[in-house]
């Protein structure tokens, strides 16, 4: 601890005993005195007097996670970007791929089976955009959670051909 939160310590049980009248200890000094050594007992216990600090910081808000086995409405998705929603995975032996369904409109994907994963994946007949992660189940399996990120614009017309003249 440093010395200006030891001294304050130190004056906030100095204080306190002289408030308590616990007797014995009428001058401040000798407050002060056994103030000081309650703290060298716990330090030298290894206990660490430590002032908490009020962080001003608000905590973010936790994203919506729905689980694998809930289903998931396309406005849904739309409406609450930054949610969470995690799917089951297969696997098929020997492979190292795995295959999931997109939330939206679950159509099949497949990618490779690596917990480290992070790949933008957009599903362009919904108009919705992912950050696909993988999290390893209690089973050994891998869950796919899909981050839903801000909407998208997609082309969806081929140019026009040009006619010749
Ligand atoms: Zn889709």
């Amino acid at each position: 601890m440093g010395t200006s939160t030891w001294s304050e310590a130190v004056r906030v049980l100095a204080d306190e005993l002289g408030r308590s009248g616990v007797p014995g200890l009428p001058e401040e000094e000798d407050r002060l005195h056994l103030a000081d050594q309650l703290l060298v007992a716990l330090e030298v216990r290894k206990y660490t007097v430590a002032k908490r600090t009020i962080s001003a910081e608000p905590t973010p808000p936790q994203p919506t996670v729905i689980s694998a086995s809930r289903p998931v409405t396309v406005d849904e998705l739309h409406s609450d970007p930054g949610m969470v929603v995690q799917r089951h995975t297969t696997h098929e032996e020997g492979s190292n791929h795995v295959e999931t369904e997109l939330p939206c409109c679950r159509r099949r994907m497949t990618f490779p089976a690596d917990s480290d994963l992070e790949v933008d994946v957009v599903c362009q007949f919904d108009g919705l955009r992912y950050t696909l992660r993988l999290a390893e189940e209690w089973d050994g399996g891998l869950l796919a959670c899909f981050e839903v990120g801000g909407p998208v614009m997609l082309a969806k017309r081929r140019p026009a051909k040009r006619r010749a003249r």
